[in-house]
């Protein structure tokens, strides 16, 4: 078949068919399928099963060890100047307070950008750090793992995470990847956090927290399955399939495990007719400080050279305009340029590199990594329901998921049948000037992400 034959096949699959909507529903229905809960397991069997049913070759469980985490009870009270109970969670790796909590003062950092965090720094030792989850109208927009290393760094206790939309629902995260934080840390509500406000513009606040959490090493599992291409060279498509453990995680990642599983369903009956090897990856341990893929990058180095590009797909459902961020990869740039006129489908580019997602550890080690998007960036509304109890199944669009697919299906088919090269790896210099470029230096180290401290001169072409 060729390549416009095989293209109108995918269309038609990607926009007929009820898997989608299907898989959506039954990845929701497990339930959250957060990192060490039996809905992960149930999850991470179902997306096994898929593989094998739609005929991908050697479908395996790639298992890792992991630092767990199990939240436990949370309470926030004010003490001063008068008693008041609120609502909170722990974010993801938050410690257990001492026994009989810890009370302490405290101070309201605003959104937590790094000026605020300058302008504050001498007042946040020994105290607890109220922190909303607004980003800066202007700028780069710092990540909640961002925020909270500010306020480990400034000496802060504690640390409270306030969310800026109001409905009365916590955020949740992580605070470090694969470890626990160094401080306690909750989420409150938008509500919550506009009290404490009020109640520090009056005066000195303190606030008493007592957080039980478990943590202990255990195994979680990557789902991985191929179509065959004529040569070896592989693309690796990917979504995480864990969630948050508050919610259903629908958007946030249900809905790009659905896009994966569709891709591999479509694309197995070509095993054997592209050029490039497809290999389809349901990552674990994302939303653990993308945990999973950063551990799988690493135990595969040696499959790194084969690997011509990782294509991204958490979070690529949405009803905005369908394009890719090329992390700043001029090469990849052009490609999809190119794909944009074959396909007479106006796909939206962006060069932005996207620390905060399964792609990134494979773009850290020079493999050209992308990620699909399908949302306007809004800074005003963050995460939306993201990370809340409310990232629910009827908060996906089934029209959505069907364009998506069908985009995402369109790009790797011309991806893996391209005849030339599909872009250079990169040299960790080479990496670390793109990082710099767009000002994530400071967002990397804020995290503990930033790995070109030693002498790079040498090491060459990884
Ligand atoms: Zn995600």
């Amino acid at each position: 078949m060729n390549l416009s034959t095989l293209d109108k096949t995918l269309i038609a699959e990607t926009w007929t068919t009820r898997e989608l909507s299907t898989n959506l529903e039954t990845l929701c229905d497990f339930g959250s399928r957060f990192a060490g809960t039996p809905s992960e397991v149930q999850a991470r069997d179902f997306i096994a099963e898929k593989f094998r049913a739609y005929g991908l070759d050697n479908v395996h469980l790639d298992p890792f060890e992991y630092l767990g985490w199990w939240r436990g009870p949370c309470a926030l009270d004010v003490v001063a100047p008068r008693a008041q109970s609120f609502d909170a969670i722990s974010l993801v790796y938050s410690p257990s307070t001492p026994a009989g909590g810890l009370r302490a003062p405290i101070v309201d950092v605003g959104m937590g950008t790094e000026k605020e965090y300058a302008r504050k720094k001498d007042a946040l030792k020994g105290k607890i750090v109220l922190c909303s989850s607004a980003n800066p109208e202007e700028g780069r927009v710092p990540h909640r793992r961002e925020k909270y290393g500010w306020a480990v760094d400034a000496g802060a206790i504690g640390f409270v995470y306030a969310r800026h939309l109001p409905g009365g629902l916590p955020e949740s995260g992580s605070l470090r990847a694969g470890k626990l934080g160094e401080i306690p840390a909750v989420a409150v509500s938008y509500e919550t956090g506009a009290a404490l406000k009020r109640l520090i513009e009056k005066g000195e606040t303190i606030v008493a927290l007592d957080v039980q959490n478990e943590s202990h090493p255990t195994t979680a599992w990557h789902v991985v399955g191929e179509v065959r291409g004529q040569t070896d060279e592989v693309i690796v498509v990917g979504a995480h399939y864990d969630g948050h453990d508050i919610s259903q995680g629908a958007m946030d990642d249900a809905s790009g495990t659905c896009l994966v599983l569709e891709l591999a369903r479509v694309f197995a009956p070509l095993k054997g007719q592209l050029r490039r090897t497809l290999r389809f990856i349901a990552f674990a341990c994302e939303e653990l400080g993308v945990l999973g893929s950063t551990g799988y990058v690493e135990k595969h180095r040696d499959e790194r050279q084969q690997i011509a590009l990782m294509i991204q797909l958490d979070g690529a459902v949405g009803s905005g305009r369908k394009g890719f961020s090329y992390s700043g990869l001029d090469d990849i740039e052009a490609l999809l340029k190119r794909i944009t006129k074959e396909t007479d489908y106006p796909l939206k580019l962006s060069d932005r590199v996207v620390t905060a997602s399964d792609h990134f550890p494979f773009l850290m080690e020079g493999v050209p990594a992308i990620m699909m998007f399908a949302r306007e960036q809004d800074r005003a509304l963050g995460r939306g329901f993201g990370h809340t109890a409310m990232d629910t199944l009827d908060k996906v669009n089934t029209r959505d998921l069907h364009e998506c697919a069908m985009v995402a299906a369109r790009v790797v088919l011309h991806l893996a049948a391209h005849p030339d090269s599909i872009g250079r790896h990169r040299t960790p210099e080479e990496i670390k000037q793109i990082l710099i470029e767009q000002d994530l230096e400071q967002a990397l180290r804020a995290q503990g992400k930033w790995k070109f401290d030693q002498d790079l001169t040498g090491l060459g072409d990884l």
